[in-house]
């Protein structure tokens, strides 16, 4: 029988690997919500939709929300789902650092989070997904038969990151890397709308000093038990 699945952590703590690896496997249907969160910031970016400070010019940005419009398509070289933002495949922008460094305060505006959740739970309403992001367990789909919390330090979190940005040959500073995860982490723990924490009844996984091989055998056990 088909299940929904919600995968929760930190930023680059490996979820999506997890959650496409196990999508792969079950033959379910992956969603990546942090995609839908970085598409809207790519959208703001450029719509020149954030003051100088950083924050966000959010009556503009909520008179543009209708026109917004994600969806995923799979690759068919890869079979991996990439993101088109109003129809072009903006994949690869969304995954830079200029996006990355804005995402944050865009995902903790309550409109944004609100017409995104509904999104995800029309797309999640068949069985037989796997959703990842930082709310799936306990606000886009608290019923979930399978909830997984990620966790890893946060320098291995930026060492990932910053081998996969080298990998797809993208501009990467370790440092500012680092800084990035631990705003974020700062930033999606404390706001005021469906903060980033584990679910009570999600079952945990720190894998700080796994490898994905160590990381897949753990992920079957759960499944499987
Ligand atoms: O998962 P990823 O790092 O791509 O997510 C980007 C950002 O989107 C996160 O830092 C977080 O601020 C936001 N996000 C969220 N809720 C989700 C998924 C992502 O707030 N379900």
């Amino acid at each position: 029988k088909k299940i929904t699945i919600a995968i929760d952590g930190f930023s680059s703590c490996g979820k999506s690997t997890m959650a496409k690896a196990l999508a792969k496997k079950l033959g379910y249907v992956y969603i990546d919500t942090g995609a839908m969160y970085r598409a809207v910031t790519l959208f703001a970016l450029r719509h020149q939709l954030f003051n100088a400070d950083g924050t966000v010019k959010e009556k503009e940005l909520k008179t543009l929300m209708p026109d917004i419009h994600i969806r995923f398509q799979l690759d068919p070289s890869t079979g991996n789902p990439r993101t088109f933002l109003n129809g072009e495949c903006v994949e690869k922008e969304i995954r830079g650092m200029e996006v990355s460094q804005h995402v944050s305060p865009i995902a903790a505006i309550p409109f944004v989070r609100e017409a995104l959740v509904a999104q995800q739970q029309t797309m999640g309403k068949e069985k037989g997904i796997v959703m990842d992001g930082r709310d799936i367990g306990t606000t886009v789909f608290p019923d979930a038969e399978l909830k997984i919390f990620v966790t890893a330090s946060a320098q291995v979190r930026a060492q990932r990151r910053y081998d996969e940005l080298k990998a797809k040959g993208m501009p990467a500073d370790f440092d500012d890397i680092l800084k990035n995860v631990q705003e974020r982490d700062y930033i999606d723990t404390h706001r005021e709308v469906s903060p980033l924490k584990k679910a009570d009844d999600a079952v945990e996984l720190d894998n700080s000093k796994l490898t994905i091989a160590e990381q897949d055998q753990w992920l079957y056990k759960q499944y499987l038990s």
